[in-house]
Parts: C-alpha cells; sequence; structure tokens
C-alpha cells in the first residue's frame, strides 16, 4: 500500500520465518506502519525499502542469488543507499573478502558492500554453537543474548566500519552507514534491537 514500509526478508536459504518476526515486532515497538515480506527475484528486490539477509549456508545462499540475478540488483541498490541487515552468513554474503578457516579461499560470489575481511566457520568443532550475553552499548544494551551458529568472525574491519560489539576481542557486530552486519544470529535473541535499526534506517531512506 502506498505510504507504508516494505521491508524484504530474503529467501535464497536460511532462516527466514524468525527475521519476519522480529522486523513485524520491531515496527509494533517503533509505531511504524508497513509490511515486511519474503523476496527473492529482481523485481521483488527492487520493491522494498530495506533488506534482510538471514543465516544459513553462505554458499548456497549466494549460488541461488546469482542464478535468480537478484545479487547484482542487491549490490547496486544498497551500493545506492538501500539499508541492509546480515546475519551470520548474511554478514558474509555482504562483506569485502571472505575465506575459510579450513579450507582457505572460497571463491563464492560475495556483494562486497561492506567493508570487512570475514573467516567463515571461525569457532572450530567444539564451539560450533554457543550463546553468551554480551554488551552492545552503541544500542544501550548492557546485555544482548548473541546466539552464535557455526559463525564467522570478522577478522579486518574497514576505516568507515563501526564496531557495535565484539566478543572474544573480535567485531561480532558492525555497521557501515545503514549496511549492518552481525556474525550471530539477533532474531534468535528475543530483542529486536538490530531489527529496530533497521527500520529506522527503513524509514529515513523511503522518505529521502
Ligand atoms: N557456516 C555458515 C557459512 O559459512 C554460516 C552459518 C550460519 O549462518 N548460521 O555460510
Amino acid at each position: 500500500m502506498e505510504g507504508q514500509l516494505r521491508v524484504g526478508v530474503t529467501t535464497f536459504q536460511g532462516d527466514v520465518e524468525e527475521h519476519l518476526l522480529a522486523t513485524r515486532e520491531a515496527m509494533r515497538r517503533l509505531g511504524v506502519r508497513g509490511e515486511v515480506v519474503t523476496v527473492k527475484l529482481p523485481e521483488e528486490i527492487g520493491s522494498v525499502d530495506a533488506i534482510i539477509i538471514p543465516g544459513g549456508e553462505s554458499t548456497v545462499m549466494s549460488r541461488l542469488a546469482q542464478r535468480t540475478k537478484s545479487l547484482d540488483v542487491i549490490r547496486r541498490r544498497v551500493f545506492e543507499g538501500l539499508p541492509v541487515l546480515g546475519t551470520c552468513a548474511g554478514l558474509i554474503f555482504l562483506a569485502s573478502r571472505v575465506y575459510d578457516r579450513v579450507v582457505g579461499e572460497t571463491r563464492q560470489p560475495i556483494l562486497g558492500v561492506l567493508d570487512i575481511t570475514v573467516e567463515r566457520n571461525s569457532y572450530g568443532r567444539q564451539r560450533d554453537s554457543f550463546e553468551v550475553q554480551i554488551p552492545i552499548p552503541a544500542l544501550n544494551r548492557d546485555s544482548f543474548r548473541a546466539v552464535f551458529i557455526r559463525a564467522p568472525s570478522i577478522v579486518e574491519v574497514g576505516t568507515g566500519v563501526e564496531v557495535l560489539a565484539t566478543y572474544a576481542e573480535r567485531a561480532v557486530a558492525v555497521r557501515q552507514g545503514s549496511v549492518l552486519g552481525t556474525t550471530f544470529h539477533p532474531e534468535l535473541s528475543g530483542d529486536t534491537a538490530f531489527h529496530e535499526v533497521l527500520v529506522t534506517e527503513a524509514v529515513k531512506y523511503s522518505k529521502r
């Protein structure tokens, strides 16, 4: 509907449902009217005011995004200012540089819209998946439940990138303008802080 905000969650692969719910809850809290939809095809991606790229398996995601010809559309729109939140595999997809802790170079197509270097599967087998409480001062949280699932880590951060949170001496949540990324899964935390930042950016974007 005209005048209503539209946020899209990409469905190439990954945990879509939790992001739909978290984004709707973020809108409700902020009193923003709008809809949260799933998107996959270039024309669907062309009609949203912000986009979320969920976690999952980043190589599968990249391949599907390429096959549907959506990868280039997302890249172009994000470079033109479309707000985006990438979580876990979604963060890998946003990154400028990526390698895998075990196999090294991955050659997977990535968007290159977030100036970071990411190491995939960074925590090894023993700490495959875990959750910790971490402070996120930039979002006024003393304690945020961060769920890591075969998570990447951010090993290098470009000068234009703000680090929002760290864990074990590495950045785990970053922001470069309206491009947001987390190595953990905020949609599983029960706290919509990150989704609220994205919705706020989407509102600004839709008014420009
Ligand atoms: N290990 C996955 C990858 O490298 C990411 C895992 C996740 O998104 N939960 O693509």
